[in-house]
């Protein structure tokens, strides 16, 4: 027996240890598709039930839209279920570029070449394009993702404090003598959900040659006037050289990613970026539903424009009931607890009263910042946030944190 009883013994204590700490992380079943009501077996074995949604990257609504959902089924029907191929051998169908090409006009790019996801995209665009004599230049915060791919690349790694543009201008001159320079950041951060000063960013990068690289997974159909992301919103489309983004969150949801930018690093991904190069790319059935939200978004900005309004209610709700919340602009919206343990009995009381979000603690955040973390979706009407405020209200008196600053709240309840 290879598994031996020791090597048993040793994994049982480690997942001990993080149970002890509070740090186990337990699945919550769903029998329903996405939407802004779900029915959610919680705790695991009780009979489901019906709460409104607040948690998921469904930004626009469309991960169970009707529309999405039958092109979905006639892509199904068109071209299969399965390519049984990676994409270079014989895994590409018409449909996979013809997404591409619709990205790329989306982005306002040169170039889209699709990745079974965004995690797998940031994986391998690094090591594509830079080698030992260049320079990767991060955010401090920037998504695991990308600290991964980081790690797959010979470049030499270095970072900038978050959202600082002094210290990356200090960066950016101390790495002069390299042959290239990348900056690297997230287009919105999924923690606070503060916006990148991508304008600020690309003008230290066209005076210190460097390129510019963003991760616009929680940006991409939503942000900016028309929805196509953190360079939209800060005036430089077109001034991009590398976006990595995500079809698994507002754009329909399911699956799959893409490097998206100047051509020729698009094409050094598709010579050499290796989960490119040797996994399946996303589905034709997730191809047709990602073609369909395309035309759909860009047809109208409607749902990004009900996004925002929901936005800017659900942060005046909070604010008026004198609740800590991180002041920005995304519909990520984020309830500062600061205590851990606050955090998970808050998000467990507000499930007994039918709203499903999550607390957020140590290590997904720093240590005395754990937080509830609420998002919108265009899915959301005015009376489900007005049913989502009640609870928070009623929550927000039982544990005494209603008008309460951060230095009260640490007071009242540690860190
Ligand atoms: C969600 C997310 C990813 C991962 O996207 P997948 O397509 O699900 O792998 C990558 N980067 C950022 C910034 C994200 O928020």
């Amino acid at each position: 027996m290879a598994y031996s009883g020791r090597a048993r013994e040793s994994y049982q204590n480690e997942l001990a240890n993080l149970r002890d700490q509070g740090l186990f992380k337990e699945e919550r079943y769903i029998h329903a598709p996405q939407g802004a009501e779900i029915e959610v077996e919680f705790p695991t074995g009780n009979p489901p039930r019906k709460v409104i949604n607040m948690c998921a990257n469904n930004y626009l609504g469309l991960s169970s839209h009707p529309e999405v959902v039958a092109a979905a089924h006639a892509g199904l029907d068109h071209r299969g279920y399965g390519m049984s191929s990676v994409r270079f051998i014989c895994g590409t169908q018409d449909i996979h570029r013809e997404l591409e090409n619709k990205l790329t006009e989306f982005l306002g790019t040169e170039d889209t070449l699709l990745f079974p996801s965004c995690m797998d995209a940031n994986a391998g665009v690094f090591e594509a394009v830079l080698s030992e004599q260049d320079v990767m230049i991060a955010d401090r915060l920037v998504h695991a993702s990308i600290v991964d791919g980081m790690r797959l690349c010979k470049a030499m790694q270095d970072t900038f404090k978050h959202s600082d543009m002094g210290h990356l201008e200090e960066k950016l001159v101390e790495h002069q003598d390299k042959r290239f320079r990348m900056v690297i950041t997230d287009g919105v951060f999924s923690m606070d959900g503060d916006i990148a000063r991508l304008d600020a960013i690309v003008a230290l990068a066209e005076k210190h040659d460097a390129m510019v690289f963003v991760d616009d997974s929680h940006a991409s159909g939503f942000i900016g006037k028309t929805g196509r992301g953190t360079h939209e919103h800060c005036g430089v489309v077109g001034r991009m050289d590398v976006i990595t983004t995500t079809l698994g969150k507002a754009l329909g949801g399911a699956s799959g990613g893409c490097v998206s930018g100047r051509r020729e690093l698009v094409e050094m991904c598709r010579q050499r970026a290796r989960p490119y190069l040797f996994s399946n790319t996303v589905a034709p059935v997730i191809v047709s539903g990602a073609l369909k939200v395309l035309d759909l978004i860009s047809a109208t900005t409607e749902r990004r424009d009900k996004l925002e309004t929901n936005t800017v209610y659900w942060r005046k709700l909070l604010t008026d009931a004198g609740f800590d919340i991180k002041p920005g602009e995304s519909p990520i919206v984020p309830v500062m607890l600061y205590n851990a343990k606050l955090a998970q009995d808050v998000a467990r009381d507000l499930f007994a009263e039918g709203i499903y979000v999550v607390g957020f603690f140590f290590p997904v955040v720093a240590k005395g910042q754990a937080r509830i973390r609420t998002q919108l979706s265009a899915a959301h009407e005015k009376h489900h946030l007005d049913a989502a405020i009640a609870a928070f209200v009623k929550v927000g008196k039982k544990y005494g944190i209603l008008g309460l600053g951060k230095n009260q709240i640490i007071e009242k309840y540690g860190l």
